[in-house]
């Protein structure tokens, strides 16, 4: 592997099966309108390119006309390696908010995004190819080697019904007893499977607090005496998971 600096080169990930030296590979339509109008690149020159399971390969650009890119793999740069086993789970809330949800998770290393309904959500419905079009986006952006994957709406239970056990569900909850979220982290074994767990704008109901805590997975946990924003929580939550699953 080479040890020149590429940390500059477009970063792009390619939807295709393998990577191997010398195979060529067709960019999306957004790629193609980046590299070319944004980027300004030229045959010849060079980017870089994931797939989610074969590492990083530095790639040349061998067609980049009106229509479309085309690039060849030349070199690989990185070796694959996992994001660490954490889910983030959040009930929808207004679009943009909702949109920086799944960036900031993918960016925190998050390996799942599962929109979930609550009680108190507002906004029961989520556009799952446009949120894992972001998550691709920030997975491009961020340099991570996999792409987080964002799950279709479910609700909380049908989660539950195939919960495996060693998975610990940090569940976020604003006025309680619980302890301060590092606590609780401190004394899981690290790098454990988790999920973390946020609410909707309005909260979780006294009903679905009372659920989720009898799951013998459920850790409460507290992220300080104000009351966070959804999206805050779950990047504060996430910021703070990553100390310990990394
Ligand atoms: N409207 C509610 C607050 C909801 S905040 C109220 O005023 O009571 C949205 C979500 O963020 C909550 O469901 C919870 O999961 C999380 N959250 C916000 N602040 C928190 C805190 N201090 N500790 C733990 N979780 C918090």
């Amino acid at each position: 592997m080479s040890s020149e600096n590429h940390n500059r080169l477009p970063r792009l990930h390619v939807d295709r099966e393998n990577i191997s030296r010398g195979e060529i590979c067709g960019l999306s339509e957004g790629q193609h309108h980046y590299l070319r109008n944004v980027m300004r690149l030229k045959p010849g020159d060079r980017v870089r390119a994931f797939n989610g399971r074969n590492g990083e390969w530095l790639a040349e650009v061998t067609e980049i006309s009106k229509k479309n890119t085309i690039i060849s793999f030349a070199e690989k740069i990185r070796e694959q390696s996992a994001s660490p086993d954490v889910w983030a789970l959040a009930s929808p809330v207004k679009k943009e908010a909702f949109d920086m949800m799944v960036e900031k998770s993918a960016e925190l290393g998050a390996s799942h995004f599962f929109p979930v309904l609550c009680d108190h959500t507002v906004v029961p419905r989520v556009n799952r190819e446009r949120l894992q079009a972001i998550s691709t986006e920030a997975a491009e952006q961020c340099e991570r080697l996999d792409v987080m994957e964002v799950s279709a709406l479910l609700d909380i239970e049908s989660l539950f019904e195939t919960w495996s056990s060693g998975r610990k569900l940090i569940f976020c909850v604003e006025r309680s007893e619980a302890p301060p979220i590092a606590q609780a982290l401190q004394k899981l074994p690290r790098r454990s499977p988790l999920a973390v767990l946020v609410g909707p704008e309005g909260g979780f109901s006294e009903n679905e607090i009372r659920r989720i805590k009898d799951q013998p997975f459920a850790v409460p946990v507290s992220l300080g005496p104000r009351i966070l924003k959804a999206e805050t929580a779950l990047i504060a939550a996430l910021a703070c998971v990553q100390q310990f699953s990394e």
